[in-house]
């Protein structure tokens, strides 16, 4: 057994079963003390929401927080984000020229400020109207700005966000900053905001038995020899992956 970077997504990945998040807790606390394993936390929720759940769930203070879907990079419990990560977002990204557009658009309903970070332009889209009204925006964007992605989810969140901001590229730069080898490192998920963290090939990946379809369709697709699908839903899932990976033992 030796040290490894876990990285897990939250809802529905980590949290779900409290029995199964103790049980797992217990085993990456020993595997740290003993072996140095480093435990990074990789959400789509922000600060605010992040501590809400530290609040209702026992859970490990991570090495590092990865919120708002990859936009911000936290050292431990510190409340100051990684400014190296900001600078990399930063790089041809005008959030200012974006917020302009968007705004303009009635559709497109701001989401509290709480959800809104540097890196992060936050709308609540209804369903019905989003396929008409994603591409006209990718269209009135790309006049204005060249640097961004818009990723919508849950049938009603639309993020702007930089394209080199994302759960994948922030786990990217943590195993650099640690020199810990992609091989090491094993990411867990249950949906589709997790997806960059499985196209990686070097890394191997959990993907837990709750998970949403489309990321079962993606393994389904892909059949990537890199993840495992778990048949355990939540940390349960996660636990009989580090097993069958080799990561932790029986
Ligand atoms: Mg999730």
């Amino acid at each position: 057994m030796a040290k490894f970077l876990f990285v897990t997504d939250l809802d529905h990945t980590l949290v779900g079963d409290d029995a199964a998040l103790s049980a797992l807790n217990q085993q990456l606390q020993y595997h740290r003390e003993e072996h140095g394993t480093m435990v990074v936390y990789a959400t789509g929720r922000s600060p605010t929401l992040y501590q809400a759940l530290r609040q209702q769930q026992e859970m490990l203070d991570p090495d590092y927080a990865v919120l708002a879907v990859g936009t911000l990079i936290y050292p431990g419990n510190s409340t100051t984000a990684l400014p190296e990560w900001a600078d990399y977002l930063s790089l041809g990204w005008d959030r200012d020229a974006i917020v302009a557009i968007a705004s303009q658009c009635p559709d497109l309903v701001s989401q509290p400020q709480s959800e809104q970070t540097p890196h992060k332009v936050s709308y609540f889209l209804d369903e019905a109207i989003a396929p008409q009204l994603l591409p006209q925006l990718a269209a009135q964007l790309r006049d204005a700005a060249s640097n961004f992605q818009l990723v919508y989810s849950g049938s009603q969140y639309l993020d702007i966000l930089p394209k080199r901001g994302n759960k994948g590229t922030a786990v990217g730069f943590l195993q650099e900053q640690l020199a810990i080898a992609p091989e090491r490192t094993v990411v867990c998920g249950d949906s589709g905001n997790d997806l960059s963290m499985f196209t990686p090939k070097q890394s191997k990946g959990i993907i837990v038995g709750n998970a949403r379809p489309e990321l079962r369709a993606w393994y389904q697709s892909v059949q990537p020899n890199h993840v495992y699908l778990a048949t355990g839903h939540y940390a349960n899932g996660i636990l009989e992956g580090l097993i069958q990976l080799g990561f932790l033992k029986e």
